[in-house]
């Protein structure tokens, strides 16, 4: 797979002090082949590979890292930002009813996201939101509307194919605005390619409603075509978003980045369900690691560079490799370099779904917890016996002594033993893999 040849291109690049001209040439052909293998247009897998060579070149390579690492964090990161970095919410900032305008193919998930976004705004942004639906050329399209409206908990307004669809426009606004509505999402027709009488009409409906929100709803799952489609709504309409929907198939979601770089509208939502309430806001790092297909290493080198102190890993590492032993104080800085990640919880929400669909929350939970019990234990300690814990093992006065530290701890003496018990095997393990292997440890930690 990718990720073994990214693993494997990272392993050679190993012992290399900075990213040359010859050491990035075989990495970025991986990147480029990753790309085209999750549908990225060619045009744009160009566009960014020469970004990311640009940006990468003479780039010094810090700490425990190797230039292949320094490089996948690169690719990410310009990944991340050309999707958009950070979210967008709606924008709803207009003179109520703010207007939101469904644009896109048929099928792409209009009329399903047009219901998702309802019960968002109705539950996280407390607005009173009503539905219509443009759609005239299909009587099922808007009674499909009348029911997914229901589910969202907002209200629908009344259409009919006998209509214009500027005439449904304006008797909907006109509604909106006497009944107070804060929001009127404004639901169209979408035919199975892009054809003139259609984009006339969508720029009809635009012109006669002047949406704050314009969005550009684009299946996920469209590959390659979701250039041509992208191209062809951006010159009908001034989009102000995107939303990509079907991101729970299995399509590595290249098209995001084609789409985000055509119309250059932020993505501001990812439908993951047919449900209702299968709507997240769009994660650009997140996605960034799914078209790679390699999010642990991105993760792991994300975290190794951020909020961690490179140079006590490596001074830990040094010490055992040289064979000084791993202490309590030792254990007791890998937890606090835990909590600075963030936590156990936030680590495994950056490695790839199906490596921590395994742990539930409950389980992230209790490793939680029994960190920062583990932590109230190794504190209750004296740096004596943190430095030196024969003391607490094998030592005269062991039984007192842990029963000082349980009683400082808050804690029954046999937690103290549990812990004892902890740093026991993780020493012998640490030995065996002599050092270095912070994200093992780290999750052989987390049970
Ligand atoms: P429209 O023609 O653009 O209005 O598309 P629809 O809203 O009718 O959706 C077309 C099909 O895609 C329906 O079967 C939806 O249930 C499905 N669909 C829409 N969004 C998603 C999504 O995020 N995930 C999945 N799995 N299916 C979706
Ligand atoms: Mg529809």
């Amino acid at each position: 797979t990718l990720t073994d040849r990214l693993s494997q291109l990272v392993k050679t690049m190993r012992g290399q002090a900075r990213i040359t001209e010859s050491n990035v040439q075989d990495m970025l052909r991986e990147v480029r082949v990753a790309l085209l293998e999750a549908d990225v247009a060619l045009p744009v897998v160009r566009d960014f590979i020469a970004r990311v060579k640009e940006r990468a070149l003479g780039q010094e390579v810090v700490g425990s890292l190797n230039p292949g690492q320094v490089l996948v964090s690169v690719v990410h990161k310009e990944l991340a930002a050309t999707m958009g970095e950070g979210v967008a919410d709606l924008n709803l900032a207009a003179q109520p009813p703010a207007v939101i305008l469904m644009a896109g193919l048929q099928g792409a998930g209009k009329t399903t996201t047009t219901a998702k976004l309802t019960k968002h705004l109705i539950d996280k942004r407390k607005k009173k939101v009503l539905t219509v639906s443009a759609d005239v050329y299909r009587p099922a399209a808007i009674e499909q509307l009348k029911t997914v409206t229901a589910q969202a908990g907002g209200e629908w307004f009344a259409s009919s194919p006998e209509q214009k669809p500027r005439e449904i426009a304006l008797a909907a606004l006109d509604h909106a605005k006497r009944h107070y509505f804060d929001v009127l999402i404004v639901d169209t027709a979408g035919r199975l390619a892009i054809d003139e009488a259609l984009m006339a009409e969508i720029r009809d409906l635009h012109a006669t409603l002047n949406p704050i929100e314009t969005l550009f709803v684009v299946d996920a799952m469209q590959g390659q075509d979701a250039v041509n489609t992208a191209r062809a709504f951006k010159e009908a309409l001034p989009l102000s978003g995107i939303i990509l929907t079907k991101l729970d198939g299995d399509s590595r979601g290249g098209a995001a980045l084609s789409v985000r770089q055509i119309t250059g509208a932020p993505i501001k939502f990812a439908g993951v369900s047919e449900k209702i309430d299968g709507l997240e806001v769009f994660d650009a790092e997140r996605h960034a690691g799914r078209v790679l297909g390699m999010g642990d290493i991105v993760a792991l080198v994300e975290e190794v560079t951020k909020g961690v102190d490179i140079e006590a890993a490596q001074k830990l590492a040094d010490k055992l490799k040289s064979g000084d032993g791993f202490d309590l104080n030792d254990f007791l800085a890998q937890i606090s370099q835990m909590k600075k990640m963030g936590g156990l919880s936030s680590l495994m929400d950056k490695l790839p779904t199906q490596m921590t669909a395994k742990a539930g929350a409950a389980d992230m939970d209790k490793a939680e917890r029994d960190m920062k019990r583990m932590e109230g234990i190794l504190n209750a300690m004296s740096a004596k016996e943190r430095a030196h814990p024969a003391l607490l093992m094998d030592g005269k006065s062991k039984a007192s002594r842990k029963r000082r530290i349980a009683a400082g701890a808050g804690v029954q003496i046999q937690e103290v033993n549990r812990l004892l018990n902890q740093f026991d095997q993780m020493q012998g393990m640490m030995k065996k893999m002599k050092g270095g292997g912070l994200m093992k440890m780290m999750k052989k930690m987390g049970g």
